[in-house]
């Protein structure tokens, strides 16, 4: 066992000391570990915008373990940070600067419990990544329809605190509807066990539905069921190129009506961020020619009995568009590698305006009818009050959710732009947001990034409910604290 300076923790070294013998006699030297090389990757968020401290790095491979050391926390008073992928968006996985927490990793828990084919369900631990519930899903000719840019990291217990979205969130809805069960340990380390699904039960409140979102505050998830779809016999994947974003909004309306439940995705992307993709990925290539102000990337899929008639729905989606002055020119990916390419190119977004230089980032959602009119109005408001900067919004037109990307001006010091000007400017995005009836996080939570612009702008009477059932739930406030309220 080693320490550093960067795991100092500011409680008393006895209370400590014990803690740790503690948690080691427990956990075993794989499953508690205060070693700064093992820690440093799991101490700073995906966006490098968060660095913490910590006591110690907790690995627990079983719900009884996590119960235990939910237990041990509890008795000498630890706060405990849920960690599971580290990807996401808004520091909420990430210790404060005190030291006095631990970090409870969850990526040891990484088993598929059960697979039940006919019923359409999978139970798996919180750890499972992703990706690999994609695979697993696969070989049995079944799919889990969620997916985004991290899926190699991010695991289905910070899918589910989070609620996440993606890019399927138009036909199959977010965590929140793909999640049957949850198996939960609580800050008193009592196990909630609701895993089995059931399609009717109304034995009072949904209380999985509390935990999903509820971003580690509320309960540590161990294990999940989920809903899985069939896989798709056949997908079309289709680039436009358009002049303005409200061409995207009717071209969105148009393969709404054509293609009905065909449609599983509808992504833009502004010129800039396309420019930013081809720039930073290697072989990425542009899919259409000319210079268009937008894109959109469609995605339709069909099951056996309709995979015939697929590339024909393709066609004239993008015809009738075309006729109607809806879209400057696309294209239909003519193989699966070109479908692929054509999705990392949306997916690179993030990792290629990070490339770019320092931005601040907004997930924000306002009526899916007036996402076109508040981009167009309100990225002209803001490059104007802060000139040099560029305003970019990108992602689910189709949710009324973009990601909206406010770059910094040239060649400026990222720390303290982002603590100066990049603070006022979340500040007129979220007020803009708000006068416009939206949302200030979409579908990556609002961890330590928002937590201060939610208490800010939220409806007092929804936080007074948010902090009652945090009490209600965490009276020693020993989970995840200081993220979202
Ligand atoms: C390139 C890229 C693209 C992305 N695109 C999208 C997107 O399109 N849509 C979207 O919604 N998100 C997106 N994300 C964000 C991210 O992948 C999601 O927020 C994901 O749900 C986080 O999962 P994780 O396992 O990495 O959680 P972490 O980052 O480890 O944790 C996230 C939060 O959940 C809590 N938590 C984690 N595991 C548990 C658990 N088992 N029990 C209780 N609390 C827990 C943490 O305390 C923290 O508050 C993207 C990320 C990347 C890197």
């Amino acid at each position: 066992m080693t320490s550093s300076p960067s795991l100092q923790s500011d409680l008393p070294d006895d209370r400590l000391g014990h803690f740790i013998v503690a948690a080691l006699a427990l956990l075993g030297q794989r499953g508690f570990t205060t070693d700064a090389d093992q820690i440093a990757p799991w101490l700073t968020d995906w966006r490098g915008r968060f660095t913490g401290r910590t006591l110690g790095l907790a690995s627990p491979a079983s719900t009884d373990e996590v119960a235990a050391i939910v237990r041990l926390c509890a008795a000498h008073g630890v706060p405990i940070v849920p960690q599971g992928g580290n990807s996401g968006m808004s520091g909420g996985a990430t210790p404060d600067n005190s030291g006095t927490a631990i970090v409870l990793s969850l990526r040891r828990m990484n088993a598929i419990r059960a697979l039940d084919r006919s019923a359409r369900t999978v139970t798996c631990e919180a750890g499972v990544v992703l990706q690999v519930l994609h695979e697993a899903a696969e070989r049995e000719n079944l799919r889990f329809p969620l997916s985004l840019g991290g899926k190699g990291s991010a695991t289905v217990g910070g899918l589910i605190s989070t609620n996440a979205g993606g890019t399927q969130v138009l036909r199959h809805g977010s965590m929140r509807a793909l999640t049957l069960g949850v198996e939960a340990v609580l800050p008193d380390g009592s196990v909630l066990n609701q895993l089995v699904p059931l399609k009717k039960d109304n034995r009072g409140f949904d209380l999985k539905q509390l935990l999903i979102g509820s971003e580690g505050t509320l309960g540590i998830v161990t294990a999940a069921a989920l809903k899985l779809e069939p896989a798709v016999a056949a997908r079309a994947v289709l680039w436009a190129g358009l002049d303005s974003l409200p061409q995207a909004r009717g071209l969105l309306l148009h393969a709404e009506a054509l293609a009905g439940q065909a449609l599983e995705g509808f992504e833009v992307l502004p010129r800039h961020s396309l420019e930013a993709v081809l720039d930073y990925l290697p072989g990425a290539r542009r899919p259409i020619g000319g210079d268009h102000a937008w894109h959109a990337l469609i995605e339709l899929v069909a099951d056996a009995d309709a995979a015939d008639r697929l590339p024909e729905l393709a066609e004239r989606v993008l015809v009738g568009a075309l006729e109607q002055g809806l879209i400057a020119d696309a294209t239909i990916a003519s193989s699966e590698a070109q479908a692929e390419a054509f999705w990392a190119l949306r997916e690179n977004i993030a990792p290629a305006e990070r490339a770019i230089g320092p931005a601040v980032q907004h997930d924000i959602s306002v009526p899916v009818a007036l996402m076109p009119d508040f981009v167009e109005q309100t990225a002209p408001e803001i490059e104007a009050a802060w000139p040099g900067t560029k305003a970019v919004g990108f992602g689910h037109l189709g949710d009324g959710n973009i990601h909206y990307h406010v770059l910094a001006p040239a060649g400026v010091d990222a720390a303290s732009w982002q603590a100066g000007d990049g603070k006022a400017i979340s500040r007129m995005v979220h007020d803009l947001v708000t006068q416009w009836g939206g949302s200030i996080s979409a579908e990556h939570g609002i961890g330590q990034l928002k937590r201060d612009e939610l208490a800010r702008l939220g409806d007092p009477v929804a936080l007074a409910l948010l902090r009652a059932v945090k009490n209600a739930l965490d009276p020693q406030g020993l989970l995840n604290p200081g993220k979202l309220i």
